[in-house]
């Protein structure tokens, strides 16, 4: 959460930062800062997005080669202008921008009070760029020093940049549990969240790994060190992503270029994988744990959001397919409850960011107790890539968006590639059958451009229901998944109350909301327990509910009984979740906008959550 930008080199830092924040604004949005640095520093900041500190510092003073800036998300006081980032130490001679929560900013900040300091804010930023002031002032060392001891000092999380008035060429900064990236010019460097801001000026990137500090001088190398004072060297890595990937291409909204997008994605996740011809799936990354896997005690799938209901598919699929047992666990709890954990279970870890602060821990946590642990990520070189023993990108290419659409079918289309391979190897699933599920899973990508094709439907159904409050959505088997994800896009979006469940399990305690305002959605295609599906639809025609389906192409008898109803092309069972959620995903998004919601980045949430 939060977005960090910060700049130093020969060029105007201004334009870089305000365009670095509009890229990462996905990260938080609830008030936006920069402090410049051109003979003083000059600060400024607002509550709102970045196009408000874009119109408040109009007519400032904005000179400067070297500046820090931040988008937040508020934690720890208020989202408005004092809260804001940067903040100031007392002298004003150093200026921060911190991602994170410093957890025991109280008794620092008891400490500073007692030796004098005022603060202006409610942040716990604000009490860790003083602890760094004084240090330096009374142990009479210099700011990369003072701010390694700070580090040692600080329990919490923190990505950290600072400038000072007395180094007007050099930026320090400092990640532990929320990603930093430095960028490296030409005698200019650029440090951001993730690498959206730098992509446009270089591709050489240094992704800092917990603990480091990296001391940034325009013209110079960059030095690395840790906060126990050792020297490292820095592991260069060049992007892959595009420029043009990471805008809007003409779509009124990020979410619905993702939405368009998924062909091309989910035929990315499989490209190089699957060999629908000669039956070969190689995933790579994890070749050399193929062994582990069949022969493990259990999978154990750890996420949030919606990486765990792309894990709750994964169940379904490593079951059924593969006849291995899964569990499938909230990452914020699994860490807290004392989870039995052997050296034979394996971990799959879900994360689009690959930075999601909760599954980090319980990858760490899983780690200690000897497990094996891989990890599904998105963004290449994240966190969670790097200290996984190995994984599989998903190749979804940057999701900007904050409700996750493409990722989702990414993560859902590798674990299939997964489960497939698996059975393979395990021989689970007669040759002929398997080539069969191969081919069908090969020509997803083109059947999900047909249905993208199928437009008007979801707008229609959205016109109707903008206005309710309440929304349901029932599925079973792997459909189940698909009925939580529908629900959850809806909410994150449009703020529609909305409940997933088992379609089966609505007669133990949903069915008493049913009546002729409460719309509940049906994942309802063919396959094996569709006359169950149909049953519990007249269960809730009975009490009069509003019924909207998804279909199979043709069907007549759902058809008779919906109100609506949305078609998606007959595919295999194990396929239908890739297919289902998309008019899904269109649906919530037709609701949001239709209700004036800011869809890509809706209230309250951030998109990389860096925060347990
Ligand atoms: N804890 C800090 C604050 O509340 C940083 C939040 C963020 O990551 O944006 O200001």
């Amino acid at each position: 959460m939060c977005g960090i930008v910060a700049y130093t080199g020969y060029k105007q830092a201004h334009p870089i930062l305000i365009k670095g924040l509009q890229r990462l604004e996905y990260r938080g949005y609830d008030s936006a800062g920069i402090s410049l640095l051109d003979g003083k520093v000059y600060t400024y900041k607002t509550k709102g997005k970045v196009s408000e500190l874009e119109s408040f510092i109009k007519n400032k003073h904005l000179k400067g080669s070297l500046g820090i800036a931040h988008t937040r998300w508020a934690t720890h006081g208020e989202p408005n202008q004092k809260n804001a980032h940067p903040h100031f130490s007392q002298t004003k001679s150093l200026s921060i921008i911190h991602n994170g929560i410093i957890e025991n900013y109280v008794t620092l900040k008891e400490e500073l009070t007692a030796r004098g300091y005022l603060f202006e804010s409610d942040t716990d930023t604000e009490v860790l760029v003083n602890l760094i002031e004084d240090i330096r002032i009374n142990e009479k060392v210099l700011l990369d020093e003072a701010v390694r001891i700070a580090l040692c000092q600080v329990v919490g999380a923190y990505a950290i940049v600072i400038l000072s008035d007395e180094h007007p060429n050099t930026l320090i900064a400092a990640r532990k549990g929320s990603p930093l990236v430095v960028g490296i010019g030409d005698d200019e460097f650029f440090l951001a969240s993730d690498a959206t801001p730098i992509i446009e000026y270089t591709k050489n990137v240094v992704y800092l790994e917990d603990e480091e500090i990296a001391i940034l001088t325009r013209g110079e190398e960059l030095k690395i060190t840790t906060i126990t004072n050792q020297e490292k060297t820095p592991y260069i890595q060049k992007l892959e992503w595009n420029l043009s990937e990471l805008e809007k291409g003409g779509y009124d909204h990020f979410m619905l270029k993702e939405i368009y997008e998924q062909p091309r994605s989910i035929r990315d996740s499989m490209r190089g994988r699957l060999n629908p011809i000669t039956g070969n799936i190689s995933l790579g990354g994890i070749i050399d744990y193929e062994q582990k896997l069949i022969n493990a005690n259990r999978i154990i799938i750890i996420a949030c959001g919606t990486s765990w209901h792309a894990g709750l598919v994964g169940e379904y699929l490593f079951e059924d397919i593969a006849r291995i047992p899964v569990e499938v666990e909230y990452a914020s709890e699994f860490r807290y409850r004392n989870p039995i954990i052997g050296e034979n279970d394996v971990i799959i870890a879900i994360s689009q960011s690959g930075e999601t602060a909760d599954t980090l821990a319980a990858i760490e946590l899983a780690k200690k107790k000897g497990a094996t642990i891989l990890g599904i990520c998105n963004v290449v070189g994240s966190s969670i890539a790097r200290v996984t023993h190995a994984g599989s990108y998903t190749h979804a290419g940057p999701e900007i968006g904050v409700a996750s659409t493409k990722a989702f079918t990414a993560q859902v289309t590798v674990l299939t590639l997964m489960a497939l391979r698996l059975a393979q190897i395990k021989g689970t699933i007669p040759k002929a059958r398997f080539m069969q599920m191969l081919q069908e899973l090969d020509r997803i990508p083109e059947k999900v451009e047909r249905l993208l094709q199928n437009n008007g439907t979801t707008e229609i159904i959205a016109q109707k229901y903008k206005d309710v409050n309440n929304f349901l959505y029932l599925g079973r088997g792997y459909n189940f998944p698909v009925a939580l994800e529908g629900a959850l896009k809806l909410k994150e979006i449009s703020y529609i109350h909305a409940e997933g469940y088992p379609a089966a399990e609505m007669k133990h305690g949903p069915i008493a909301l049913i009546d002729e305002n409460m719309p509940v959605v049906f994942i309802a295609p063919h396959h094996g327990i569709y006359e169950k599906v149909v049953s519990n639809i007249q269960e809730v025609k009975a009490r009069k509910g509003k019924i909207i389906a998804i279909v199979t192409e043709g069907d007549t008898i759902v058809r008779n009984l919906a109100d609506y109803v949305i078609e998606i092309p007959a595919t295999e069972e194990f396929l239908i979740p890739i297919l289902a959620s998309i008019p899904l995903q269109k649906l919530a998004y037709h609701m949001a906008v239709l209700r004036g919601c800011n869809v890509d980045m809706p209230r309250n949430l951030a998109k990389s959550v860096t925060v347990e």
